[in-house]
Protein backbone atom coordinates (compact mmCIF):
# COMPACT_ATOMS: atom_id res chain seq x y z
CA UNK A 1 0.00 0.00 0.00
CA UNK A 2 0.84 3.63 -0.37
CA UNK A 3 0.81 5.30 2.82
CA UNK A 4 0.95 8.86 4.03
CA UNK A 5 2.19 9.66 7.41
CA UNK A 6 1.48 13.16 8.67
CA UNK A 7 3.86 14.68 11.57
CA UNK A 8 7.44 13.73 11.74
CA UNK A 9 7.22 13.49 15.66
CA UNK A 10 8.38 10.40 17.72
CA UNK A 11 4.62 8.89 16.61
CA UNK A 12 4.44 9.65 13.14
CA UNK A 13 8.30 8.42 12.85
CA UNK A 14 7.81 5.29 14.50
CA UNK A 15 4.39 4.42 12.88
CA UNK A 16 6.83 5.24 9.41
CA UNK A 17 9.28 2.80 10.33
CA UNK A 18 7.10 0.14 11.20
CA UNK A 19 4.78 0.60 8.07
CA UNK A 20 8.17 0.46 6.00
CA UNK A 21 9.18 -2.72 7.44
CA UNK A 22 5.74 -4.22 6.78
CA UNK A 23 6.78 -3.60 2.85
CA UNK A 24 4.52 -0.64 2.64
CA UNK A 25 5.79 2.48 0.37
CA UNK A 26 5.07 5.06 2.96
CA UNK A 27 5.89 8.80 2.87
CA UNK A 28 6.36 11.06 6.40
CA UNK A 29 5.28 14.91 5.67
CA UNK A 30 6.81 17.34 8.43
CA UNK A 31 6.86 20.81 8.44
CA UNK A 32 10.42 21.56 10.04
CA UNK A 33 13.51 21.00 8.63
CA UNK A 34 14.04 17.86 10.57
CA UNK A 35 11.92 15.79 12.64
CA UNK A 36 11.29 15.69 16.57
CA UNK A 37 11.35 19.52 16.36
CA UNK A 38 8.18 20.00 18.64
CA UNK A 39 6.54 17.64 21.44
CA UNK A 40 9.48 15.20 20.74
CA UNK A 41 12.29 17.23 20.96
CA UNK A 42 13.38 18.06 25.00
CA UNK A 43 10.61 16.40 26.99
CA UNK A 44 11.28 14.12 30.07
CA UNK A 45 13.60 11.36 28.64
CA UNK A 46 11.72 8.72 30.63
CA UNK A 47 11.37 5.34 29.13
CA UNK A 48 8.64 4.78 32.08
CA UNK A 49 6.90 1.52 31.37
CA UNK A 50 5.29 1.24 34.55
CA UNK A 51 4.43 4.37 35.29
CA UNK A 52 1.39 4.88 33.29
CA UNK A 53 -1.30 5.28 35.66
CA UNK A 54 -3.82 8.32 34.26
CA UNK A 55 -4.00 11.51 35.49
CA UNK A 56 -8.06 11.06 35.51
CA UNK A 57 -8.33 9.41 38.97
CA UNK A 58 -10.47 10.31 42.07
CA UNK A 59 -7.40 11.45 44.13
CA UNK A 60 -7.07 14.65 42.22
CA UNK A 61 -10.60 15.68 42.77
CA UNK A 62 -9.70 17.42 46.18
CA UNK A 63 -6.37 19.45 44.34
CA UNK A 64 -9.30 20.95 41.91
CA UNK A 65 -9.14 24.19 43.60
CA UNK A 66 -5.34 24.51 43.79
CA UNK A 67 -4.93 23.88 39.98
CA UNK A 68 -7.61 26.85 39.51
CA UNK A 69 -6.26 29.31 42.23
CA UNK A 70 -2.41 28.89 42.81
CA UNK A 71 0.22 29.51 40.53
CA UNK A 72 2.86 27.44 42.23
CA UNK A 73 0.51 24.31 41.35
CA UNK A 74 2.15 21.31 39.25
CA UNK A 75 -0.89 21.50 37.34
CA UNK A 76 -2.60 25.19 36.36
CA UNK A 77 -5.87 25.53 34.29
CA UNK A 78 -6.76 28.96 33.43
CA UNK A 79 -10.56 28.40 31.57
CA UNK A 80 -10.58 29.98 28.15
CA UNK A 81 -13.98 30.23 26.37
CA UNK A 82 -12.92 27.31 23.93
CA UNK A 83 -15.94 24.74 23.93
CA UNK A 84 -12.79 22.20 23.92
CA UNK A 85 -11.79 22.83 26.66
CA UNK A 86 -14.70 22.65 28.24
CA UNK A 87 -15.46 19.14 26.34
CA UNK A 88 -12.24 18.22 27.25
CA UNK A 89 -12.40 18.82 30.78
CA UNK A 90 -15.94 17.29 31.34
CA UNK A 91 -14.72 14.01 29.71
CA UNK A 92 -11.65 14.37 32.21
CA UNK A 93 -13.87 14.20 34.93
CA UNK A 94 -16.15 11.97 34.22
CA UNK A 95 -12.65 9.29 33.80
CA UNK A 96 -11.76 10.45 37.40
CA UNK A 97 -13.43 6.94 38.80
CA UNK A 98 -11.78 4.68 40.47
CA UNK A 99 -12.50 1.59 38.09
CA UNK A 100 -11.72 3.58 34.78
CA UNK A 101 -8.02 4.35 36.76
CA UNK A 102 -7.62 0.93 37.38
CA UNK A 103 -8.81 -0.75 34.23
CA UNK A 104 -7.03 2.05 31.79
CA UNK A 105 -3.41 1.78 34.59
CA UNK A 106 -3.96 -2.02 33.44
CA UNK A 107 -4.46 -1.74 29.21
CA UNK A 108 -1.62 1.24 29.24
CA UNK A 109 0.75 -0.88 31.37
CA UNK A 110 0.44 -3.84 28.50
CA UNK A 111 0.83 -0.89 25.68
CA UNK A 112 4.09 -0.05 27.73
CA UNK A 113 5.64 -3.51 28.17
CA UNK A 114 5.19 -3.93 24.55
CA UNK A 115 6.71 -1.03 23.69
CA UNK A 116 9.67 -1.57 25.61
CA UNK A 117 10.29 -5.03 24.45
CA UNK A 118 9.88 -3.17 20.36
CA UNK A 119 12.10 -0.82 21.11
CA UNK A 120 14.84 -3.24 22.41
CA UNK A 121 14.37 -5.08 19.30
CA UNK A 122 15.14 -1.50 17.47
CA UNK A 123 17.88 -0.56 19.44
CA UNK A 124 19.81 -3.72 18.44
CA UNK A 125 18.96 -4.14 14.78
CA UNK A 126 19.53 -0.60 13.72
CA UNK A 127 22.27 0.98 16.87
CA UNK A 128 20.74 4.31 17.45
CA UNK A 129 22.28 6.54 19.60
CA UNK A 130 20.26 8.12 21.53
CA UNK A 131 21.92 8.54 25.62
CA UNK A 132 20.04 5.43 26.59
CA UNK A 133 20.65 4.00 29.96
CA UNK A 134 18.43 1.58 31.97
CA UNK A 135 19.14 2.89 35.02
CA UNK A 136 15.97 2.16 36.80
CA UNK A 137 13.41 4.92 38.40
CA UNK A 138 12.47 6.49 42.13
CA UNK A 139 9.87 8.24 42.91
CA UNK A 140 10.25 9.79 46.12
CA UNK A 141 7.14 11.08 47.70
CA UNK A 142 7.62 13.64 50.69
CA UNK A 143 4.27 13.37 51.56
CA UNK A 144 3.18 10.22 53.85
CA UNK A 145 -0.20 9.91 52.83
CA UNK A 146 0.86 10.42 49.09
CA UNK A 147 3.56 7.62 49.80
CA UNK A 148 1.27 5.17 51.07
CA UNK A 149 -1.60 6.12 48.19
CA UNK A 150 1.74 4.79 45.89
CA UNK A 151 2.38 1.54 47.75
CA UNK A 152 -0.99 0.57 47.42
CA UNK A 153 -0.77 1.31 43.75
CA UNK A 154 2.54 -0.69 43.41
CA UNK A 155 0.68 -3.71 44.99
CA UNK A 156 -2.10 -3.34 42.29
CA UNK A 157 0.88 -3.29 39.85
CA UNK A 158 2.37 -5.99 40.98
CA UNK A 159 -0.40 -8.43 39.81
CA UNK A 160 -0.13 -6.52 36.33
CA UNK A 161 3.41 -7.90 36.10
CA UNK A 162 5.46 -4.79 37.42
CA UNK A 163 8.86 -5.33 39.42
CA UNK A 164 8.70 -2.20 41.75
CA UNK A 165 10.04 -1.82 45.70
CA UNK A 166 8.85 0.36 48.49
CA UNK A 167 11.75 2.19 50.12
CA UNK A 168 12.18 4.83 53.03
CA UNK A 169 13.62 7.74 53.33
CA UNK A 170 17.47 6.37 53.81
CA UNK A 171 17.16 3.61 51.44
CA UNK A 172 16.07 6.49 48.79
CA UNK A 173 19.40 8.08 50.05
CA UNK A 174 21.52 5.13 49.81
CA UNK A 175 20.18 4.13 46.27
CA UNK A 176 20.49 7.76 44.74
CA UNK A 177 23.36 9.88 46.64
CA UNK A 178 22.19 13.18 45.29
CA UNK A 179 19.04 12.73 47.24
CA UNK A 180 21.07 13.52 49.99
CA UNK A 181 19.95 17.18 50.39
CA UNK A 182 16.44 16.09 51.08
CA UNK A 183 16.48 13.42 52.84
CA UNK A 184 14.95 14.45 55.57
CA UNK A 185 11.92 15.68 53.85
CA UNK A 186 11.92 11.88 51.88
CA UNK A 187 8.81 9.98 53.36
CA UNK A 188 9.66 7.17 50.91
CA UNK A 189 10.08 5.93 47.20
CA UNK A 190 8.89 3.28 44.93
CA UNK A 191 11.75 2.15 42.83
CA UNK A 192 11.30 0.67 39.37
CA UNK A 193 14.75 -1.13 38.43
CA UNK A 194 13.72 -1.83 34.67
CA UNK A 195 12.90 1.80 33.75
CA UNK A 196 15.22 3.19 31.35
CA UNK A 197 16.28 6.77 30.02
CA UNK A 198 17.02 8.31 26.46
CA UNK A 199 16.97 11.31 24.26
CA UNK A 200 13.88 11.34 22.77
CA UNK A 201 14.77 13.89 19.78
CA UNK A 202 18.13 12.12 18.61
CA UNK A 203 16.20 8.79 18.97
CA UNK A 204 13.38 9.68 16.77
CA UNK A 205 16.21 11.54 14.39
CA UNK A 206 18.34 8.73 14.35
CA UNK A 207 14.97 6.50 13.56
CA UNK A 208 14.08 8.57 10.65
CA UNK A 209 17.39 7.66 9.44
CA UNK A 210 16.77 4.08 9.34
CA UNK A 211 13.23 4.15 8.57
CA UNK A 212 14.83 6.34 4.95
CA UNK A 213 17.41 3.12 4.99
CA UNK A 214 13.95 1.07 4.71
CA UNK A 215 12.53 2.69 1.94
CA UNK A 216 10.40 6.13 3.44
CA UNK A 217 10.15 8.86 1.70
CA UNK A 218 10.91 11.93 4.58
CA UNK A 219 9.70 15.49 3.02
CA UNK A 220 10.73 17.93 5.60
CA UNK A 221 9.89 21.71 5.63
CA UNK A 222 6.42 20.63 4.21
CA UNK A 223 3.45 21.91 5.77
CA UNK A 224 0.52 20.01 5.25
CA UNK A 225 -2.56 22.04 4.91
CA UNK A 226 -5.84 19.78 4.78
CA UNK A 227 -7.18 16.30 3.24
CA UNK A 228 -9.20 16.20 0.15
CA UNK A 229 -11.89 13.85 0.34
CA UNK A 230 -14.33 12.25 -2.04
CA UNK A 231 -17.69 10.08 -0.24
CA UNK A 232 -15.92 8.58 2.46
CA UNK A 233 -12.51 8.43 1.05
CA UNK A 234 -9.48 10.79 1.42
CA UNK A 235 -7.99 11.14 -1.82
CA UNK A 236 -4.92 13.61 -1.73
CA UNK A 237 -2.77 15.39 1.12
CA UNK A 238 -2.68 18.82 0.24
CA UNK A 239 0.66 20.73 1.19
CA UNK A 240 3.26 23.56 0.04
CA UNK A 241 5.13 20.46 -2.29
CA UNK A 242 2.40 19.53 -3.96
CA UNK A 243 -0.68 17.02 -2.94
CA UNK A 244 0.69 13.03 -2.30
CA UNK A 245 -2.07 10.86 -3.26
CA UNK A 246 -1.87 7.48 -0.99
CA UNK A 247 -4.01 4.76 -0.28
CA UNK A 248 -4.18 5.29 3.47
CA UNK A 249 -3.43 8.21 5.59
CA UNK A 250 -2.06 8.35 9.22
CA UNK A 251 -2.49 11.08 11.05
CA UNK A 252 0.31 11.86 13.79
CA UNK A 253 0.11 15.70 14.35
CA UNK A 254 0.60 15.48 18.34
CA UNK A 255 -1.69 18.29 19.94
CA UNK A 256 -1.85 19.78 16.12
CA UNK A 257 -4.16 16.44 14.82
CA UNK A 258 -7.28 17.78 16.74
CA UNK A 259 -7.75 21.38 14.99
CA UNK A 260 -6.37 19.46 11.82
CA UNK A 261 -9.53 16.99 12.21
CA UNK A 262 -12.32 18.72 13.53
CA UNK A 263 -12.68 20.41 9.79
CA UNK A 264 -13.35 17.04 8.14
CA UNK A 265 -16.15 16.11 11.14
CA UNK A 266 -13.57 13.95 13.08
CA UNK A 267 -14.11 13.99 16.20
CA UNK A 268 -10.50 13.57 18.46
CA UNK A 269 -10.26 14.42 22.07
CA UNK A 270 -7.10 15.83 22.00
CA UNK A 271 -6.23 19.28 24.38
CA UNK A 272 -2.61 20.52 25.03
CA UNK A 273 -1.02 20.01 28.08
CA UNK A 274 2.06 22.64 28.31
CA UNK A 275 4.96 21.80 29.79
CA UNK A 276 8.82 22.28 30.52
CA UNK A 277 12.03 21.01 29.79
CA UNK A 278 15.57 22.22 31.28
CA UNK A 279 18.71 20.54 30.72
CA UNK A 280 22.02 21.36 32.39
CA UNK A 281 24.92 20.53 29.97
CA UNK A 282 27.66 19.56 32.06
CA UNK A 283 25.50 17.64 34.56
CA UNK A 284 28.10 16.67 37.74
CA UNK A 285 29.27 13.94 38.82
CA UNK A 286 28.40 13.68 42.17
CA UNK A 287 25.31 16.07 42.25
CA UNK A 288 22.97 14.93 39.75
CA UNK A 289 21.26 11.69 39.81
CA UNK A 290 21.88 8.70 38.12
CA UNK A 291 19.08 6.73 38.44
CA UNK A 292 16.05 8.67 36.97
CA UNK A 293 13.85 10.24 40.05
CA UNK A 294 10.15 11.65 40.15
CA UNK A 295 9.85 14.04 42.91
CA UNK A 296 5.76 13.15 42.74
CA UNK A 297 5.16 16.87 45.24
CA UNK A 298 6.55 19.30 42.57
CA UNK A 299 5.61 16.41 39.46
CA UNK A 300 9.05 17.10 38.56
CA UNK A 301 11.26 14.59 36.63
CA UNK A 302 15.14 14.09 36.28
CA UNK A 303 16.64 12.16 33.84
CA UNK A 304 20.53 11.95 33.11
CA UNK A 305 21.19 12.12 29.34
CA UNK A 306 24.87 11.06 28.83
CA UNK A 307 27.00 14.30 30.34
CA UNK A 308 23.16 16.10 30.44
CA UNK A 309 20.73 16.18 33.16
CA UNK A 310 17.18 16.54 31.82
CA UNK A 311 14.68 18.20 34.25
CA UNK A 312 11.11 18.52 32.97
CA UNK A 313 7.70 18.89 34.78
CA UNK A 314 4.64 21.53 34.99
CA UNK A 315 1.06 20.48 33.53
CA UNK A 316 -0.51 23.68 32.21
CA UNK A 317 -4.00 23.42 30.96
CA UNK A 318 -4.13 27.00 29.38
CA UNK A 319 -4.96 27.18 25.95
CA UNK A 320 -3.45 26.58 22.31
CA UNK A 321 -0.59 28.57 22.48
CA UNK A 322 2.91 27.71 22.96
CA UNK A 323 4.39 30.50 24.51
CA UNK A 324 6.82 30.16 27.50
CA UNK A 325 5.49 30.92 30.72
CA UNK A 326 8.70 32.53 31.74
CA UNK A 327 7.33 32.62 35.43
CA UNK A 328 6.58 28.86 35.43
CA UNK A 329 10.50 28.19 33.92
CA UNK A 330 11.72 29.94 36.88
CA UNK A 331 9.84 28.17 39.53
CA UNK A 332 11.28 24.37 37.61
CA UNK A 333 14.33 25.58 38.07
CA UNK A 334 13.94 26.85 41.67
CA UNK A 335 12.17 23.43 42.49
CA UNK A 336 15.22 21.80 40.43
CA UNK A 337 17.77 24.25 42.33
CA UNK A 338 16.60 22.92 45.87
CA UNK A 339 16.04 19.40 45.31
CA UNK A 340 19.65 18.92 43.47
CA UNK A 341 21.82 21.70 44.31
CA UNK A 342 25.20 20.46 43.27
CA UNK A 343 23.57 19.14 40.04
CA UNK A 344 25.75 21.41 37.78
CA UNK A 345 25.96 24.79 36.38
CA UNK A 346 22.27 26.93 37.10
CA UNK A 347 23.57 29.36 34.87
CA UNK A 348 23.66 27.85 31.97
CA UNK A 349 20.28 26.25 31.69
CA UNK A 350 18.28 25.42 28.39
CA UNK A 351 15.15 25.83 28.89
CA UNK A 352 12.24 24.35 26.29
CA UNK A 353 8.02 24.60 26.19
CA UNK A 354 6.24 21.53 25.00
CA UNK A 355 2.76 20.80 24.62
CA UNK A 356 1.49 17.25 25.77
CA UNK A 357 -1.16 16.03 23.01
CA UNK A 358 -3.30 14.69 25.75
CA UNK A 359 -6.79 12.83 25.98
CA UNK A 360 -9.36 13.40 29.08
CA UNK A 361 -8.46 9.48 30.50
CA UNK A 362 -4.76 9.47 29.22
CA UNK A 363 -4.79 6.13 26.82
CA UNK A 364 -3.91 7.23 23.07
CA UNK A 365 -5.75 7.03 19.95
CA UNK A 366 -4.87 4.45 18.03
CA UNK A 367 -7.15 3.41 14.60
CA UNK A 368 -9.77 4.13 11.95
CA UNK A 369 -11.65 7.40 11.51
CA UNK A 370 -15.03 7.21 9.62
CA UNK A 371 -13.25 7.27 6.76
CA UNK A 372 -12.77 4.27 5.20
CA UNK A 373 -8.69 5.03 4.46
CA UNK A 374 -8.00 7.59 7.22
CA UNK A 375 -6.36 6.40 10.57
CA UNK A 376 -4.86 7.86 13.73
CA UNK A 377 -1.82 7.82 16.10
CA UNK A 378 -1.93 10.42 18.44
CA UNK A 379 -2.92 11.64 21.59
CA UNK A 380 -0.34 10.08 23.95
CA UNK A 381 0.26 12.87 26.74
CA UNK A 382 2.92 12.37 28.92
CA UNK A 383 3.88 9.78 27.71
CA UNK A 384 4.59 9.21 23.67
CA UNK A 385 7.88 8.36 24.04
CA UNK A 386 7.65 5.36 26.20
CA UNK A 387 4.52 4.37 24.05
CA UNK A 388 5.75 4.77 20.60
CA UNK A 389 7.09 1.32 19.47
CA UNK A 390 4.28 -0.32 20.50
CA UNK A 391 1.04 2.42 19.57
CA UNK A 392 3.27 1.74 16.14
CA UNK A 393 3.00 -1.53 15.93
CA UNK A 394 -0.60 -1.78 16.80
CA UNK A 395 -0.83 0.78 13.59
CA UNK A 396 0.83 -0.99 11.25
CA UNK A 397 -0.92 -4.48 12.80
CA UNK A 398 -4.74 -2.83 12.55
CA UNK A 399 -3.62 -1.67 8.64
CA UNK A 400 -2.51 -5.21 7.86
CA UNK A 401 -5.80 -6.66 9.23
CA UNK A 402 -3.65 -9.18 11.45
CA UNK A 403 -3.99 -10.14 14.75
CA UNK A 404 -3.53 -7.54 17.32
CA UNK A 405 -0.31 -8.03 20.24
CA UNK A 406 -3.53 -6.37 22.43
CA UNK A 407 -6.87 -5.24 23.10
CA UNK A 408 -7.21 -2.69 19.87
CA UNK A 409 -10.70 -1.36 21.68
CA UNK A 410 -8.80 -0.13 24.21
CA UNK A 411 -7.15 2.41 22.32
CA UNK A 412 -9.98 2.96 19.24
CA UNK A 413 -10.44 6.94 18.93
CA UNK A 414 -14.22 6.37 19.12
CA UNK A 415 -14.44 4.19 22.28
C1 LIG B 1 7.52 18.76 29.43
C2 LIG B 1 7.25 17.41 28.80
C3 LIG B 1 7.87 16.28 29.32
C4 LIG B 1 7.62 15.03 28.76
N1 LIG B 1 8.29 13.95 29.25
C5 LIG B 1 8.08 12.72 28.71
C6 LIG B 1 8.81 11.60 29.18
O1 LIG B 1 9.65 11.72 30.07
N2 LIG B 1 8.54 10.39 28.64
C7 LIG B 1 7.60 10.23 27.66
O2 LIG B 1 7.35 9.09 27.24
N3 LIG B 1 6.93 11.29 27.16
C8 LIG B 1 7.15 12.53 27.65
N4 LIG B 1 6.47 13.61 27.19
C9 LIG B 1 5.42 13.40 26.18
C10 LIG B 1 5.99 13.23 24.78
O3 LIG B 1 6.98 14.19 24.54
C11 LIG B 1 4.84 13.35 23.76
O4 LIG B 1 3.81 12.46 24.09
C12 LIG B 1 5.33 13.04 22.36
O5 LIG B 1 6.44 13.82 22.02
C13 LIG B 1 4.22 13.29 21.35
O6 LIG B 1 4.73 12.95 20.09
P1 LIG B 1 3.91 13.24 18.77
O7 LIG B 1 4.70 12.68 17.66
O8 LIG B 1 2.50 12.79 18.95
O9 LIG B 1 3.81 14.83 18.69
P2 LIG B 1 4.92 15.86 18.16
O10 LIG B 1 6.26 15.51 18.62
O11 LIG B 1 4.40 17.23 18.48
O12 LIG B 1 4.88 15.62 16.60
C14 LIG B 1 3.87 16.15 15.76
C15 LIG B 1 4.59 16.62 14.52
O13 LIG B 1 3.62 17.07 13.57
C16 LIG B 1 4.17 18.17 12.91
N5 LIG B 1 3.08 18.97 12.35
C17 LIG B 1 2.04 19.52 13.01
N6 LIG B 1 1.25 20.20 12.17
C18 LIG B 1 1.80 20.05 10.94
C19 LIG B 1 1.44 20.51 9.65
N7 LIG B 1 0.36 21.26 9.44
N8 LIG B 1 2.22 20.16 8.58
C20 LIG B 1 3.33 19.39 8.77
N9 LIG B 1 3.73 18.94 9.99
C21 LIG B 1 2.97 19.26 11.04
C22 LIG B 1 4.90 18.93 14.01
O14 LIG B 1 5.87 19.81 13.45
C23 LIG B 1 5.49 17.80 14.82
O15 LIG B 1 6.81 17.49 14.42
C24 LIG B 1 6.71 14.89 27.69
C25 LIG B 1 6.12 16.04 27.15
C26 LIG B 1 6.38 17.28 27.69
C27 LIG B 1 5.76 18.50 27.09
Amino acid sequence: MRICVLGGGVIGVTTAYFLARDGHQVTLVERHADVAQETSHANGGQLSYSYVAPLADPSVLPKLPQWLFSREAALRFVPRLDPHQWRWCLAFLRACTRARSRATTAELLGLGFLSQRLLHEIVAREALAFDYVRNGKLVVYRDRDAFEGARGQARYQAQLGCEQHALDGAACVALEPALAHIGGEIAGGIHTPGEEAGDCDSFTRGLARAAERNGVELRLATEFSGLRTKGLRVQVAVTSAGDIEADAFVVCLGFQSQPMLASLGVSVPVYPLKGYSLTLPNASAWGAPRVSVTDAHHKVVYAPLGERLRIAGMVDLTGMSAHADHERIALLARQARETFPEAGDYGALQTWTGMRPATPDSKPLIGATHFRNLWMNTGHGALGFTLACGSAQLMADLLAERELALDGDAFAPGR
